[in-house]
């Protein structure tokens, strides 16, 4: 690919405003000619759509933390120089792998839902050092063209979206086993000036809210499987693309009057399916292209990254701990032993979760390139502690709402001139907090637990990142266990055959 090297062209195409703050990033959105479907009809203004706002809503908080607390959120750059949004920053040493940790809980808190942007911070840093060891094998310049398009996004402080997912078609078979070639992403035309990519990308979260994806391949694959060794940067406005919006649980209580039976207004999580539709790419976008054998360090590298990247549930589980906490208190039950034990044990699942994310972020080694990588087994045994304990602490949290979380009236009844006022009276808990309170703490538990960000807290906790069995595959492959049986052997004063029996 070196003869098609023109790594010096301005990036042309794309978003072209910097976005130095949250109302600049939500307005670089509009006026987009995106191809979008939500609910069957096709969306010419998502900004202004009641069950996108939200989710974009989310990813702007990523820009306001730059804002309000520019160190945490916030980096130097030794590739553009400048001080940039952290999500865009290249880890250059172990404390900028924490740091990224430490600003994803506090988005957890700020909006008690996915923020979006961690899958594109993920995706570069592992590229950045995936398309470096491929550049001195095959003499390729990935490794340039990949430094200049970040450093495009940084100087104009862009959501990179990385889009790993395939729809996969049966699983038993490999991509290019599959009876419909689509089902994996893959390279249909290579030509002078770049290649054509088609096929299509699942649950992609935040897509509809960035500015560019970067695909990327999802599966391990076979010298066979070539064409399906494609990483490439693609604006989500090129006219290939389709995006077409997931439902999430009671995503419609956004399309009505009110702001109590959402839960949690303001912000949302998103996932769409995106469909590529033979979408041409340039050579100075193409960040891998046949290259098979660095996808498994990538797809590994990658989840390394954005399997701590999920301790964001632990400021998701600050909320929902906060809201139970709340609801007793509302209740009248807030000094009950029970009560205060099962906050007890909700904060030891919460911190647990942390505990071997940030961990894993402090045993970050340097790559070749230079960048830091955090520890792949602490990273998944982080991920798989989140595929368990959000569903348990929101049990408990549930426990402690009581049943009326889920046969509470509308907030349509509790306006009613009819039936308001009883509603007032009877769903009363404590004599100094109003009914509407308590219907609002009662709401948002709903909204995490069993509504819309229940997406995010709940199933995107079990299956984003890899469902659970993709990390014991990987704590099954990193666990050393011969070295622990020797250790065993040893103690125990049993010659070791070396034999590994
Ligand atoms: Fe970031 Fe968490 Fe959302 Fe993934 S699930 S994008 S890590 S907030
Ligand atoms: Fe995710």
């Amino acid at each position: 690919m070196a003869a098609h090297d023109d790594t010096a062209a301005d990036i042309t195409v794309g978003c072209q405003i910097p976005n130095d703050d949250a109302s600049q990033y939500i307005a670089s959105l509009r006026g987009r000619r995106i191809r979008l479907f939500v609910l069957g009809e096709r969306v010419e203004e998502p900004v202004d759509h009641p069950l996108v706002r939200p989710s974009i809503n989310a990813m702007a908080a990523t820009y306001q933390l730059a804002v309000d607390e520019p160190e945490l959120a916030t980096a130097q750059s030794s590739l553009s120089g400048v001080r940039i949004n952290r999500f865009l920053h290249i880890t250059e040493s172990a404390e900028d792998v924490v740091m990224q940790n430490r600003m994803q809980r506090r988005l957890g808190q700020a909006t008690g839902t996915c923020f979006q942007r961690c899958v594109g911070m993920d995706a570069f840093n592992s590229l950045f050092s995936v398309t470096y060891e491929i550049d001195a094998t095959h003499g390729t310049s990935y490794h340039e063209r990949l430094k200049r398009f970040l450093r495009h996004c940084q100087r104009l402080n862009l959501v990179v979206g990385g889009a790993m997912t395939d729809p996969k078609g049966d699983r038993s078979r490999g991509p290019s086993e599959q009876e419909d070639p689509d089902l994996y992403t893959r390279i249909v035309e290579r030509r002078e000036d770049g290649i054509v990519v088609r096929g299509a990308k699942a649950h992609q979260t935040g897509c509809v809210n960035s500015h560019w994806i970067i695909v990327m391949p999802t599966i391990r694959l076979r010298p066979e499987d070539r064409d399906y060794a494609v990483c490439a940067a693609i604006p989500v406005d090129d006219p290939g693309l389709t995006f077409i919006y997931g439902r999430q649980s009671c995503d419609t209580r956004a399309l009505e009057d009110g702001n109590i039976d959402v839960g949690n207004a303001e912000f949302s999580g998103q996932e769409a399916l995106i469909v590529i539709e033979d979408v041409f790419v340039p050579w100075d976008r193409v960040l891998m292209c046949g290259e098979t054998e660095f996808v498994a360090p990538l797809v590994e590298r990658f989840t390394a990254y954005h399997r701590r990247s999920y301790v964001c549930k632990t400021g998701v589980g600050d909320v929902l701990i906060g809201a139970a906490a709340t609801i007793a208190d509302y209740n009248g039950v807030s000094r009950a032993s029970h009560v205060r034990d099962k906050l007890v044990e909700m904060s030891h699942l919460n911190e647990t979760i942390y505990s071997a994310g940030i961990a894993a972020s402090h045993e970050s080694f340097r790559t070749a390139a230079g960048n830091y990588e955090p520890d792949g087994l602490l990273a998944n045994v982080c991920k798989h502690n989140v595929t368990r304990f959000p569903y348990e602490m929101a049990r408990l949290a549930q426990d402690l709402a009581g049943g009326l979380m889920v046969t509470c009236p509308s907030e349509k009844d509790l306006a009613s001139p009819e039936v308001g006022a009883v509603l007032k009276k009877y769903l009363k808990g404590r004599a100094d907090v109003t009914t509407e309170d308590r219907v609002r703490m009662l709401r948002l538990i709903e909204n995490m637990t069993l509504g819309r960000n229940a997406v995010g807290y709940l199933t995107e906790s079990l299956h984003g990142a890899g469902s659970p069995q993709a990390q014991r595959i990987q704590i099954a492959r990193q666990m050393e266990i011969e070295t622990k049986k020797k250790l065993a052997k040893r103690l125990a004063r049993i010659e070791d055959s070396g034999e590994g029996d």
